[in-house]
């Protein structure tokens, strides 16, 4: 059975969920992977929360900005624009077609998906760390470029942190954190998600390694209901139930599309 063959035999939404792995290509460690350069492998859950920024907004400034420095520079790779042309050979054939990335590094926003919910944020973004700021679209963020942080970077410090242009507020980056929730921000598109998993015919997830709580739930659903799922994932271990296509996603996307049928 090839992953096309999958797709070709399936009806209804197709729902493909990627995770740091797709991105690795295009010069992004992951998080949890095994790669020497890691940018998580140490202090992420702790680093990675609110409450760090609360504590110390410029410590919170300071390491993200360390982090998105490698991220922000990235182009996609042939897996981001496969998934492109994935949408829109389904959007041809009447079918439903959804993206949900664990990734906040854009990448699939500047591949072209539009189809897509970024369900952990989005690091060309940041937002005000007032929730009751309505200021910018989705509520309270504004665009990376616009935020001035010459002076944050000149001298780091609590002083220093970027302000809302609205309210004053602190800025804070448009990411989950770990003592956050998906149903945090409407941008993450919570709800979006839990309806494709209840009702996606065939799932595909690419590059991730099973950790969070987005794959745990399209997973359990999907098996549930008895729905094919597969894992394209050249480092991937053998998941129960998971079909898994051992192969890089800039070569098994690719390979894919090209052999769906152009009618
Ligand atoms: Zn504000």
């Amino acid at each position: 059975m090839k992953l096309a063959d999958a797709v070709l035999q399936t009806e209804g939404l197709l729902l493909v969920v990627t995770g740091a792995g797709i991105s690795l290509a295009s010069g992004i460690p992951t998080f949890r992977g095994t790669d020497k350069d890691a940018v998580w492998k140490r202090d992420v859950t702790e680093l990675g929360t609110f409450a760090y920024f609360e504590e110390t907004p410029a410590g919170s400034w300071a390491w993200y900005l360390s982090r998105f420095d490698k991220v922000l520079g990235a182009r996609p790779n042939a897996g981001h624009t496969a998934l492109v042309d994935l949408e829109q050979w389904c959007a041809k054939q009447g079918r439903e077609f959804l993206l949900v990335t664990q990734n906040i590094d854009g990448l699939h926003e500047l591949a072209g998906s539009q189809q897509l919910v970024q369900v952990h944020g989005s690091a060309l973004k940041v937002r005000c760390s007032r929730v009751g700021c309505v200021n910018g679209s989705p509520r309270g963020t504004l665009p990376r470029d616009a935020v001035d942080i010459a002076k944050f970077r000149a001298q780091p410090v609590d002083s220093n942190v970027p302000t809302c242009p609205a309210c004053g507020a602190l800025l804070r980056q448009h990411v989950l954190w770990f003592d956050e929730y998906y149903t945090g921000h409407e941008s993450y598109q919570w709800e979006r998600v839990v309806d494709a998993a209840s009702r996606a015919e065939l799932v595909v997830f690419v590059g991730t390694s099973f950790a969070v709580g987005v794959t745990e739930l399209v997973l359990s659903s999907a098996r549930e209901r008895r729905v094919p799922v597969w894992s394209i994932d050249p480092a991937g271990r053998p998941q129960p139930y998971v079909q898994l296509l051992a192969e890089p996603s800039e070569e098994a996307l690719p390979a894919l599309v090209k052999s769906l049928p152009l009618t």
